[in-house]
């Protein structure tokens, strides 16, 4: 059998993303063109046809008002898990605002899912050295897991110096970061995201299969269902390096979906990294 590695789907629509939140009021976001359902539906049916499962990091306020996605994603065999309410980051919430939201949030998904919601990952792995108590949070809202850290260096996230594969930031709670590979002590972004768009598939592909042989460990990959959408509403406030980062090769991600799900085996978080069965 296969090395099985771990598939993430950071379920949220097109204008909710971090780098779009100064020029979108969230006042306005029932207002917008809805995405979210047509590309989770896309995404369901690519899995299936891969034979292929996964975890979906769902927000609450999509899991509220499309409660048919979530049903879809806990029929088709995925676990679901919290990306947060309204995709506010964890490094701009209070301690006390953080365990409230996702407290609150972990009821009402295990109510619309009808399953134990187990993962949590921070908006925009906003979990890094200015907010460790974040971990304490999570642990004491009832999570068994977060991936919230991607160990990179980045403009807006990333914790370089993290550990690259699981572990416990503190009993009872472990961090499985996006997967990257080393290089030279420095940390290359392996897991997806807008790197996967960029990049020709080859170079994903590899980067994906030298985790799994060099470091003899499961990778986990993540992506968002707008990244499978080039009709998508466009933001033209934005500035040019979100639109680039957002916008690049949408036309393609679609395609390169099914060559990763069909070149490695896929298989929820739970599974792969708790030992769920
Ligand atoms: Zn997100």
């Amino acid at each position: 059998m296969r090395q099985a590695n771990a598939l993430t789907i950071d379920v949220e629509d097109y204008f909710q993303v971090s780098a779009f939140a100064p020029h979108i009021p969230r006042g306005d976001w029932e207002r917008m063109p809805c995405r979210v359902e047509r590309n989770v539906d896309i995404i369901l049916s690519l899995l299936e046809r891969a034979d292929a499962k996964g975890t979906f990091f769902t927000l609450g306020w999509v899991a509220e008002r499309y409660p048919q996605v979530v049903h879809r994603i806990a029929e088709g065999g995925h676990e679901f898990a919290f990306h947060g309410y309204g995709h506010h980051r964890a490094s701009d919430q209070t301690p006390a605002d953080f365990l409230a939201d996702i407290t609150r949030a972990k009821k009402l998904l295990e109510d619309i899912s009808g399953q134990s919601v187990k993962g949590y990952r921070a908006p925009r792995f906003s979990i890094g050295k200015t907010n460790p108590w974040a971990f304490a949070c999570i642990r004491d809202a009832g999570y068994l897991y977060s991936s919230s850290v991607y160990p990179i260096r980045h403009d807006h996230y990333g914790m370089p110096d993290a550990p690259r594969f699981p572990y416990q930031p503190l009993p009872g709670l472990t961090e499985v970061p996006v997967t990257t590979n080393q290089f030279f002590q420095n940390n290359v972004p392996t897991g997806g995201g807008g790197y996967f768009r960029l990049m020709p598939y080859a170079m994903s592909k590899w980067l994906i299969a030298r985790v799994n042989t060099i470091d003899g460990k499961p990778a986990m990959f993540y992506f968002h269902p707008w990244e499978l959408d080039p009709e998508q509403p466009r933001i033209h406030a934005a500035g040019w390096k979100s639109k680039f980062r957002h916008y690049v090769n949408l036309h393609r991600t679609e395609q390169r979906l099914k060559r990763l799900l069909h070149d490695f085996r896929w298989d929820r978080v739970d599974r792969i990294f708790l030992g769920a069965s």
